[in-house]
């Protein structure tokens, strides 16, 4: 029994050596300097960072959807409401790792709660994932940190990392972030502890794998219940996204959209839909002033 404390406790200790933990974080534009509780600091700079981590799968992207699929440096949004990917033609083979990025790591070791698919009328564009022993959650791939903060939309703190493969991980929920925004991340390290912030019925971890904003089934690429990745490769193909007919591709089923015909304004759909030119242009970001394109989707609620 006594023995069993003393391993206990050296274990708690290695755990939380291995933390480097952020004591502030100063903002300066692009750039960030993070303090870290041992007095050491990190100048994180991001100046004139375009956010393509991936160069040859960016220029495919920007071809195969002309300019319309973006994928921009965001640190306060999660995702761009108007890409939506269920109108690929071309399949894509994505590297998952790779001989520069060869490692991967499981977000968190807990069992799978609920998987991704419809749940209620709405979409469940992730995995949720128990915490038995621990409730560390973990980076997947290497990348860059993109979004750290706490997040009004149900999230609660959530953090978003874009990877050098082409995906983006979202872990929502957790209880304390102690990374930042703009850090250069490994697979493995630790992002902070999963908890219940944000529109939750209890503590888990909510991850999202998404490609340019719409979400992937997790499972397409994790082994949750073996601990490994289900192949070295991932194949993107118009079916990946096919929910997106249905529920939407970027967000959930509540969003509404309006594919823009001759003659509709910005205006006349704020008056159509009853809610306001202002609320239209946030929920989209864009100006009043903007040109509409036949066929575009307006999100409107
Ligand atoms: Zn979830």
């Amino acid at each position: 029994m006594r023995l069993f404390f003393i391993v206990f406790l050296i274990s708690s200790l290695n755990l939380s050596a291995q933390d480097k933990l952020i004591l502030d974080t100063l903002s300066l534009e692009t750039d960030s300097i993070v303090i870290y509780h041992d007095k050491s600091w990190e100048y994180l700079s991001m100046l004139n960072f375009n956010g393509i981590l991936n160069v040859e799968l960016d220029s495919f992207i920007k071809n195969e959807f002309k300019n319309k699929i973006i994928q921009p440096w965001d640190n306060y949004e999660p995702y761009v409401i108007s890409n939506d990917l269920s109108i690929i033609k071309d399949s894509i083979w994505l590297c998952n790792v790779d001989e520069n990025h060869p490692n991967y790591h499981l977000p968190s070791p807990g069992k799978t709660n609920s998987r991704f698919g419809p749940r209620g009328g709405r979409y469940h564009r992730g995995i949720d994932l128990g915490f038995n022993n621990s409730d560390s959650i973990f980076c997947a791939f290497d990348g860059v940190v993109r979004y750290a903060k706490y997040n009004s939309g149900g999230y609660g703190n959530l953090v978003i990392i874009r990877h050098y493969n082409g995906l983006e991980t979202f872990y929502a929920h957790l209880k304390k972030i102690k990374i930042s925004k703009n850090q250069k991340i490994k697979a493995g390290d630790y992002i902070g502890k999963g908890g219940s912030t944000g529109k939750v019925s209890g503590p888990h971890l909510h991850f999202e794998i998404r490609f340019y904003g719409n979400a992937i089934d997790p499972e397409l690429v994790f082994d949750f219940k073996n601990n490994c990745l289900v192949s070295d490769n991932l194949f993107i193909h118009k079916n990946t996204f096919s929910y997106a007919k249905k529920y939407g591709g970027v967000y959930s089923s509540k969003a509404k959209y309006h594919k823009i015909k001759s003659g509709d304004t910005l205006y006349g759909l704020a008056l159509k839909y009853g809610t306001s030119l202002n609320k239209i242009c946030k929920l989209n970001k864009i100006k009043p002033s903007k040109i509409l394109r036949l066929g575009e989707k307006i999100r409107i609620q």
